[in-house]
């Protein structure tokens, strides 16, 4: 176990053109929980995947409004992971493609992000297009224009942002190693990002449940806070 982690560490460190494909795993540690551990709030009523959608945005605004509100957790800080990815981006060429919608990627100071998602904390008005702040929006749903207001998070039946696509897609191309990071790579179409990676690029996956791809890999079943804390470790230079 202690093995792969230095091996991860190693590659990490190696390495000078990076991608980090990272998940709700990534955020864990900062008190961010899983959206759908909290689908229990409404056991019986309807699945996450329901109250995430465009058609529950549209037929049943009022319940999308109540879910997405439990989303946002505007005290939660950046973690080790966080920060450690950030502070790698002043070595070397990093880009952190992100399934997360919490804006903790950005708190930490990384730059050079691609939020394949969407952020919460980015919301606009339906009808008129104004922006609006998240703590008006976690106030009401309801724009002085009449429209509603949504955050900027892709939902179930819409489309990705294609610039977001394409960007990542070059990134992982041109990477010389791809850090899966808490993220079971089940949500596709960010689970099919890491086939564009190069023919000599290293795959690393970092995740507290092993995963089977059809890559070859170096899998590190541990914490993703664990690895990033050797990561900070001045002593493994
Ligand atoms: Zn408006």
């Amino acid at each position: 176990m202690h093995d792969t982690i230095n091996q991860a560490v190693k590659k990490i460190k190696a390495s000078r053109s990076l991608v980090f494909l990272t998940g709700a795993g990534v955020s864990v540690p900062s008190g961010i929980p899983d959206y759908r551990s909290l689908s229990g709030v409404y056991q019986g009523i309807a699945a996450p995947e329901y109250l995430l959608s465009h058609t529950c945005l549209k037929e049943e605004p009022d319940k999308f409004y109540a879910f997405v509100k439990k989303l946002y957790h505007p005290s939660a800080r950046p973690n080790i992971i966080h920060e450690q990815i950030a502070a790698l981006e002043k070595e070397k060429y990093v880009t952190v493609v992100s399934q997360n919608i919490d804006g903790l990627h950005q708190a930490a100071g990384s730059q050079n992000i691609v939020n394949f998602h969407g952020s919460l904390y980015h919301c606009y008005c339906q009808n008129c297009g104004e922006t609006v702040p998240v703590a008006e929006y976690l106030k009401s749903d309801k724009h002085f224009c009449g429209g509603q207001i949504r955050p900027d998070i892709v939902l179930y039946e819409e489309a990705l942002d294609e610039q977001n696509v394409s960007k990542s897609i070059q990134a992982i191309a041109t990477a010389d190693a791809i850090v899966v990071v808490g993220t079971s790579l089940k949500v596709y179409p960010f689970s099919g990002l890491i086939q564009y990676q190069a023919p000599n690029a290293e795959l690393i996956v970092i995740n507290q449940e092993p995963l089977y791809l059809n890559y070859p890999h170096l899998m590190v079943t541990e914490k993703a806070e664990v690895v990033f804390k050797k990561i900070s470790n001045k002593e493994n230079h």
